[in-house]
Parts: C-alpha cells; sequence; structure tokens
C-alpha cells in the first residue's frame, strides 16, 4: 500500500535542533529555535501560569468535553486583547472567535473556512515569511506566492515593493500580514506604511489575514495590536489569529485563536457556526488545559497584572539582548554598522550573515542558526553573548 510512498523532506528548523542535540562542543549556542529563554538558558515557567495550575490542583476538577469553539471566557478574553475589551467590534458582537490549537491551529480553521468561502483566491505571504505560511496555505488548497518583504541591500523593508504587489493583486487575493515582531526577519512596517496597506487592502477589496504570534513581544499589548485598530477603522472584515505559545511560555500546550471580524452580529453568527464545522470535522473540539489557565490569568485581574510584568520582563529582555549584542560586535572586533539588530524587533534577527558563514557558525563555534541567517535572540543570555559575538566576528 506504500510502496510509492516518498520521503517527505524533513523541517529545516528541527532538523537544526537535532544536529544540535548531536554536538559535542561544550559552548554550542542554539539559536535555531523559535523559543523565549531566560537569562538562565531555561525555558520560564510564568509565575502567573503557576498560581493558576497551584489553584487547579488544590481542587482538582473533572474534564469533560469543552464547547466546538472553545471556552467562553477565553474566546471573550482573546477579543479583548486583539481588538480592545471596549471596542466597537466586541460591544457589538461581530467578532467571531474560536479557542484554537495554537497560532498554526488558528491560521488553519481560518485558510480552511476561506477555502470553502473563496476556493479561487490567491494567497500571498511575505517574502519571507514563516515557512509553516506557504505550506498550510497550500495544503488547505490555495496556489501560494509571495510580496516583496525583506531588502537585503537596504537592511530593511521593500515597502514599495510590498505596496505594488498588493496594488496589483486580484480582488479576493488573501493577504498574510505579520501584525508584529515579523518572523523571521524582525523588521516591522511604520505605522504609517500599515495606513497604506490598509488603504491597499480596502481599495483593491483583498482579505487581510493577520498572524498575531507576539502581541506584548515587541513594544506592549496595545501597541502591538496597533494594526488591528487600523483594518477595524477602515471598515474592514478580516482575520486574526492569535498565538499564546511565546507570550504565556504555553508552548506545548496549544492555545491560539482565530478571530474574524465580520460586518455584524448576524454575520458574526453564521460565520461562527461556520468555522465550528471546521473544528468538527478537524479535532472536534479543543482541549481543556492551556485554554483554562490563559482563561484565568486574563480574567483575574491580579494575574493579569503579573501576566503584563511577566511578558514585560521577556520583552525588555530580548531588547536588552540586541543592545549587547551590537556592543559585543564591536567590542570583539567587528568593523561593519551592526546597529540594524536594534532596530529590529521581536524574538528574532535577520543577521544579514551569508549561508557561508552559517555553517561555518555552526560547523567551527557550535553557534546555531537558520541558513538564511536569522537568529533566535531570545535564546542569547548573559553567558552565551560574549562567545556568540567572538563566534560571529570570527566569520565575518
Ligand atoms: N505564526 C508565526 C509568525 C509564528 O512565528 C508562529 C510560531 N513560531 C506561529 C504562527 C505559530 O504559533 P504556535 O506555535 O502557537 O502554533
Amino acid at each position: 500500500m506504500f510502496t510509492a510512498v516518498e520521503m517527505a523532506p524533513r523541517d529545516p528548523i528541527l532538523g537544526l535542533n537535532e544536529q544540535f542535540a548531536a554536538d559535542t562542543n561544550p559552548n554550542k549556542v542554539n539559536l535555531g529555535v523559535g523559543v523565549y529563554y531566560d537569562d538562565n538558558g531555561k525555558l520560564p515557567l510564568l509565575r502567573c501560569v503557576q498560581a493558576v495550575e497551584e489553584d487547579m490542583i488544590k481542587s482538582p476538577k473533572a474534564r469533560g468535553y469543552l464547547p466546538i469553539d472553545g471556552i467562553v471566557a477565553y474566546d471573550d478574553a482573546v477579543k479583548g486583547l486583539v481588538f480592545g475589551p471596549d471596542s466597537e467590534p466586541v460591544k457589538s458582537g461581530r467578532v467571531a472567535t474560536i479557542q484554537g490549537l495554537g497560532g498554526t491551529g488558528g491560521l488553519k480553521v481560518g485558510a480552511d473556512f476561506l477555502k470553502k468561502l473563496n476556493p479561487n483566491a490567491k494567497v500571498l505571504i511575505s517574502n519571507p515569511s514563516w515557512e509553516n505560511h506557504r505550506a498550510l496555505f497550500t495544503q488547505a488548497g490555495f496556489v501560494v506566492e509571495e510580496y516583496p518583504y525583506y531588502d537585503a541591500a537596504r537592511r530593511g523593508i521593500d515597502f514599495d515593493g510590498m505596496l505594488n504587489a498588493l496594488n496589483a493583486a486580484p480582488a479576493g487575493t488573501i493577504v498574510v500580514l505579520h501584525a508584529c515582531c515579523h518572523n523571521p526577519t524582525g523588521y516591522d512596517i511604520r505605522a504609517d506604511q500599515w495606513d497604506q496597506v490598509v488603504g491597499a487592502v480596502k481599495a483593491r477589496n483583498l482579505v487581510a489575514f493577520l498572524d498575531m504570534a507576539y502581541q506584548g513581544f515587541g513594544y506592549g499589548i496595545q501597541e502591538d495590536g496597533a494594526a488591528i485598530g487600523k483594518f477595524v477603522a477602515a471598515g474592514l472584515n478580516f482575520f486574526v489569529s492569535t498565538s499564546f505559545s511565546k507570550s504565556f511560555s504555553l508552548y506545548g500546550e496549544r492555545v491560539g485563536a482565530l478571530s474574524v471580524l465580520c460586518e455584524n452580529k448576524d454575520e458574526a453568527a453564521r460565520v461562527l457556526s461556520q468555522l465550528k464545522i471546521m473544528i468538527r470535522t478537524n479535532y472536534s473540539n479543543p482541549p481543556t488545559h492551556g485554554g483554562a489557565v490563559v482563561a484565568a490569568v486574563l480574567s483575574t485581574p491580579a494575574l493579569r497584572t503579573l501576566w503584563e510584568k511577566e511578558l514585560g520582563e521577556m520583552r525588555d529582555r530580548i531588547k536588552l539582548m540586541r543592545h549587547k549584542l551590537v556592543d559585543g560586535l564591536k567590542a570583539a572586533g567587528v568593523k561593519q554598522d551592526m546597529s540594524f539588530i536594534t532596530d529590529q524587533i521581536g524574538m528574532f534577527s535577520y543577521s544579514g550573515l551569508s549561508k557561508d558563514q552559517m555553517v561555518r557558525l555552526r560547523q567551527e563555534f557550535g553557534v546555531y542558526g537558520t541558513d538564511t541567517g536569522r537568529m533566535c535572540v531570545a535564546a542569547l543570555n548573559s553567558k552565551n553573548i560574549d562567545y556568540v559575538c567572538q563566534s560571529i566576528a570570527k566569520v565575518l
């Protein structure tokens, strides 16, 4: 039965992790991951999460099935985070939100729904983008193309190229946009550029799908959600996927969401009913634990305050590492201006290093990043930073 089945290519990041695990270099550093580590190189367990879990142990509960669209309090909390708790879309009930299996699950439910709604639409993703965007929308049955984004020569964004591509896209084209903290480059467009993107989406009748996997990792919860407000103000209907993997350090619990902003409450009810069919026929309903933890944190004022503090600490530590990286590279003798690293935002940095340099970093120094030059700044710490700077200086 399976004789004709071909071996699928290995996931590039997971392959890198395997290589890292097998590396015997005692100084090895894994910057290939998309994970936040604390200054001790450990995956944090947030105190707000621990507090909820301690309460759960004190009064353990049986676990029945959740509703298809997840925990009501969770979905409400997501709406509040994405649109603002007192915003018009939330108050008027025109947001359809489902609890998803991580941000990936939110994207997938949205992609499947869009495929039913508009089967011939094309999907545009940024060049480059999170590698799963292409795979996920292709798997959902779409033809996926790219809009220009990263400009290597200018160390920034080819915004004209991006805008031209949006302005040339046929009506109905689904445009996947990183709401904040662009993965993999670390370059976000400016507020005035968002205005132009919103204008193009509106003028060309495009379908915006905002992927918000890092809300709170850039400048703050509200600040990172600012692009959403611009789409709302323009009167557009659009999709937003949310991930709590990073912001709650709950990677393995698969907590995320999909929100669809509709024209009115009645439309939102109909859209929600269709999203529920996608879920019911795929995994039936979401798991309880992660959603319950996040809902409890977000709806308990003291825990919410604690979460925002802890999120702020992660955000600040990443920024500190960016500065240390720039200073450390200079101290290690790097002559070229590396200050672009502090212009970037979020967990990642497109370092500008070539594939050959990245391979040398791995082979000679045990410093692992992707071949594209992407490094996870959130995996740097006060113990490994000097070694990483010296290693980079040697390959530059
Ligand atoms: N979108 C982007 C841009 C991401 O970087 C990630 C996580 N690496 C996701 C979505 C998926 O998040 P999750 O792990 O919650 O599925």
